[in-house]
């Protein structure tokens, strides 16, 4: 629904995921009638994947796209506006602070950035298409429905040795598949890898296709030998791609504070280093990434918009 825009907002949340939806409960039971921009993933990582069974209040379990859709609808009950679209450039140095999207620009008195982190991907058709059906870019959310299956991880870093143990509880057999001979993962990660028995490596070898599209299941995965462009099909039921995230940050580089690998450093919570934005979900976490503690650090960050507000009419 787009509504009419006050000339300045109280408080604007960039990003429809989790974290954001979150925010926007809150800050709108808080009668601050948020502005949430959709941004380019409209329900975040969420809407990309199927049964969620690890989301408090689920018994049976619940579909991301429904969970987010109820999040959404909870959060209009009280107010919350949405604007579709992506925010192209901001100017946080004076209040109130302007984001300018494709088609606009917005006025808001506070921010809470909420943007997230996308999973990198391989950059393939099938994969896509086959995405929470045997693909999955998380294996805390998906390994349980591996269970007695053969799996393929996807990289060399330390989230695929990490994702791969973490499978090795539920799979008959998981395939690290890495395109190079020499391993990014630090060495106690790689070492406890290579030590379990249910854990072998494939390297160097690139994945050409995940098989099968069209019949809307993963059967195997056509891989290529980086150096002798040799090709081969192992028969996998599941990937997992551990490829690393990007945060969808870099419309604040050189504004907000972050790290090396792009995420926002938060202070005192949930604040950033500009006063009144606020940062809250995988933007700000390439720890634990999970829908949980998304929506709990949105409620962090939508408590302590509310209090700069008050303080910071
Ligand atoms: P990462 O260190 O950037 O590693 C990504 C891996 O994926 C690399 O091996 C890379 O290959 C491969 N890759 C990237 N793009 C690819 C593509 N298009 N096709 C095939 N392979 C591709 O990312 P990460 O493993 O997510 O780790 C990110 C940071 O989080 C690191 O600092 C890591 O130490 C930390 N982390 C820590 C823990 C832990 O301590 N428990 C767990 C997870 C992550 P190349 O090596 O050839 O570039």
């Amino acid at each position: 629904m787009n509504a009419p825009q006050p000339e300045i907002e109280n408080v604007v949340i960039i990003g429809s995921g989790c974290a954001g939806l979150t925010a926007a409960i809150y800050t709108s039971r808080a009668d601050l009638r948020p502005l949430v921009i959709d941004g380019y993933e409209p329900g975040g990582q969420l809407s990309l994947t199927t049964m969620v069974e690890n989301f408090p209040g689920f018994p049976d379990g619940v579909l991301g796209p429904e969970l987010i859709d109820r999040m959404r609808k909870q959060a209009e009950r009280f107010g919350t506006r949405y604007l579709e679209g992506a925010v192209r450039a901001v100017a946080l140095d004076r209040r109130p602070f302007a984001l300018t999207l494709e088609s606009r620009t917005v006025h808001t008195r506070a921010l809470i950035v909420a943007a997230g982190a996308s999973a990198r991907m391989l950059g393939l058709e099938s994969e896509r298409k086959l995405l929470g059906h045997g693909v999955s870019s998380c294996a805390t959310c998906d390994g349980y429905f591996f269970r007695e299956r053969e799996i393929a991880v996807i990289g060399g870093g330390d989230s695929a040795m990490e994702e791969a143990t973490f499978l090795t509880k539920f799979a008959s057999r998981v395939t690290i598949v890495h395109r190079r001979e020499e391993f990014r993962a630090t060495k106690i990660m790689l070492d406890r890898a290579r030590a379990n028995p249910k854990i072998r490596f494939l390297t160097p070898y690139v994945v050409e296709d995940v098989l099968d599209a069209q019949k809307g299941c993963v059967e195997a995965v056509r891989l290529r030998h980086a150096r002798t462009a040799e090709t081969m099909t192992l028969p996998v039921d599941g990937v997992f791609l551990g490829i690393g995230h990007e945060p969808n940050t870099q419309v604040y580089r050189g504004i907000l504070d972050m790290d090396e690998a792009g995420y926002l450093k938060t202070r005192d919570h949930t604040h950033t280093n500009v006063p009144g934005v606020f940062a809250a979900g995988d933007v700000a976490d390439h720890v634990y990434r999970q829908a949980v503690t998304a929506a709990g650090s949105g409620c962090r960050a939508a408590l302590d918009a509310e209090k700069f507000l008050t303080e910071h009419p």
